[in-house]
């Protein structure tokens, strides 16, 4: 089989993680094709975003401080992970040009004084520049050949939405297959960071946070894998937060647009465009965890097997979000105004999770986090109050709970049993939506009542049954 395996940064943090990694793809290879790709180690995405942070601040020195954190995490990691000293040498002297290239840059940007979107990219690529050489060298230092690829060097060519770039497809589907095709042919195992590419001109783009995921995907499409494996700290999708409720399942099999939906509401963190290189090559995916490679994991595909019949698929909840009820007599009859309202909070570059209006169009309600909640209210105060807007109610801590299912599709009394079991709790519904594909039902709760809720949906939808 040929094989994408993409690991999350938490199953490559420690000596031993990294080795066992090793250790497996090392196994797999011996029978399949395989190309590993990786997150960044925990933490040092964070750490060079706060790198950034300081030099918008002028503050170098906390800029290098951050770097040498960065640094020594990682030759910690060479010296504990690597056995053969002149693997471990090679593998630290790699490193240490990266280390010396991240500190000229941290020197430019604050010579200029400036954190653009363009160096901000190829500021926030050298986690996976680390993490890849680091895993690579550990297959080496195990007795397979292996090298480690940014996502520029194996090819993956993007636009020049720089923080947020998409893969030119056809240009990125010539260039992959050749380099690894190449590699397979010489039996060595690519190991190549995600989260990054290069655009037309070379420069380092990025796809956004947890981008890795889409890296990973983009690959496997251009490669005609034939599966993708997800591997991270966690053993699947579930049907809720084992965290709330104490007999949550993991869910076998999985459409890709009920993962799609897990992933945008938190079930567990998935890049939002992951799924599209998929969908048309119909690559079946796996979510599966690193530390418990015997469980299989969740199984995402076109059209998983009749075998779970479920309306409803799993509850999910995300939690400190606000709400804000926008009132105003004029945006009656008004066109145009939601277009004001959405133009307006894009502008103040504010995610809006959620949307619902009334048939009387005297009220929009939206949700969004709570950290973006002040900026979202002075955004729309600023440009609209006394004008479209009359009044603006928010509330804040609030939580968005889900319902997701394919199979709730044309059935009927789903949400009478949906607000039924709610209202058995006690619990009140502030905001509710379904879009039309009917895939998703969800509402809003307090913060407070999110547990409840959840729990009397599990319950009542018998998710505990499913498999
Ligand atoms: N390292 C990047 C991030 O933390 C990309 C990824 O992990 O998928 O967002
Ligand atoms: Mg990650």
């Amino acid at each position: 089989m040929r094989l994408v395996i993409k690991y999350g940064g938490t199953s490559i943090s420690s000596a031993k993680d990294i080795q066992n990694v090793a250790k497996y793809i090392s196994t797999l290879s011996k029978k399949n094709e395989i190309v590993v790709v990786c997150s960044a180690t925990s933490g040092t995405t964070d750490d060079l975003i706060e790198i950034s942070e300081s030099i918008k601040k002028e503050n170098k020195s906390k800029a290098e401080q951050l770097a040498s954190k960065i640094t020594n995490r990682h030759k910690q990691l060479a010296k504990q992970t690597i056995k053969k000293s002149d693997v471990r040498k090679k593998l630290i002297l790699k490193l240490e040009e990266d280390f010396a290239e991240l500190l000229a840059l941290i020197d430019g940007m604050v010579l200029l004084g400036e954190v653009t979107a363009r160096s901000m990219d190829y500021l926030i690529s050298f986690g996976e520049r680390l993490s890849v050489k680091l895993v690579s060298a550990a297959i080496r230092d195990i007795g397979k050949k292996s090298i480690p690829l940014t996502g520029k060097e194996v090819g993956i060519v993007t636009d020049s939405n720089f923080g947020e770039s998409k893969p030119l497809m056809d240009t990125t589907r010539l260039r992959v297959s050749k380099t690894v095709d190449g590699l397979f042919s010489k039996k060595t195992i690519p190991v190549v960071g995600g989260f990054a590419g290069a655009d037309q001109h070379g420069h380092v783009t990025t796809f956004g946070r947890g981008g890795s995921d889409y890296s990973a995907t983009t690959i496997a499409s251009c490669l005609k894998a034939d599966e993708i494996w997800l591997m991270s700290d966690v053993d699947g999708l579930m049907t809720a937060d084992p965290k709330i409720v104490k007999n949550a399942k993991l869910l076998k099999e999985v459409s890709y647009v009920e993962a799609v939906e897990m992933a945008l509401f938190g079930a567990k963190q998935i890049h939002p465009r992951t799924f599209e290189p998929l969908i048309s090559k119909k690559i079946p995916m796996k979510i599966r965890s690193s530390f418990n490679v015997k469980n299989e994991g969740t199984l995402v595909t076109a059209s998983p097997s009749a075998s779970v019949k479920n309306t409803v698929k799993c509850v999910s909840n995300v939690k400190n979000n606000g709400l804000i009820d926008i009132r105003g007599g004029s945006m009656v009859g008004n066109p145009g105004t939601a277009a004001k309202i959405f133009a307006t909070l894009a502008k103040a570059g504010i995610n809006v999770m959620m949307i619902s209006q009334n048939p009387s169009e005297s009220s929009i309600t939206i949700v969004v986090k709570n950290s973006d909640l002040d900026k979202a209210v002075s955004a729309l105060e600023m440009e609209l109050l006394g004008k479209i807007i009359k009044k603006l109610e928010v509330t804040t801590d609030v939580a968005i709970i889900a319902l997701i299912g394919s199979g709730m599709r044309g059935t009927v009394g789903v949400a009478s049993k949906v607000f039924g079991s709610i209202q058995k709790n006690k619990v009140n519904v502030s905001m509710i939506t379904q879009g039309s594909s009917e895939m998703n039902l969800a509402f809003i709760v307090k913060n407070s009542d999110t547990s409840a809720a959840v729990r009397a949906l599990h319950n009542e939808f018998e998710l505990d049954k499913i498999n």
